[in-house]
């Protein structure tokens, strides 16, 4: 928990959110700014800044997240096609310093 790290407080909900899923280890929420028509954010409770602060004895949470990501495409229709993107550092796109994945789905993704 870092006090300064919204993410730490939507997982003590202390402010609000939209929650998707929720287990012991990963809270999935609505991202706030959505862009696609799904867009899912995949977040380990436990506060890392992003993938370069992951330990690796966290190999069994990083599994976690992705079969998260498994278990949420189970709700999508059609060929339930979905993109994950993950920004680490100020200069890729990272704006929340709490390790996140996106969950995008629901149109062509097909531009990166
Ligand atoms: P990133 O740029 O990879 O750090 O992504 C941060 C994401 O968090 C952005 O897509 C924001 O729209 C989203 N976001 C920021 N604040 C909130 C919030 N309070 N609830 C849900 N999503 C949020
Ligand atoms: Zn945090």
């Amino acid at each position: 928990m870092q006090d300064s790290c919204i993410f730490c407080k939507i997982i003590n909900k202390t402010i609000p959110s939209s929650i998707i899923k929720e287990n012991e280890d990963v809270i999935v929420i609505k991202d706030l700014y959505p862009k696609a028509p799904v867009h899912y954010l995949i977040i380990p409770k436990k506060h890392f800044s992003d993938i370069k602060d992951l330990e690796d004895s966290e190999i069994n949470l990083a599994g976690k997240l992705l079969l998260m990501a498994k278990e949420l495409s189970h709700d999508l229709s059609g060929s339930r096609a979905f993109r994950l993107v993950s920004n680490n550092g100020k200069e890729s796109g990272q704006c929340v310093f709490h390790f996140h994945i996106h969950f995008l789905s629901g149109k062509q993704l097909l531009d990166f």
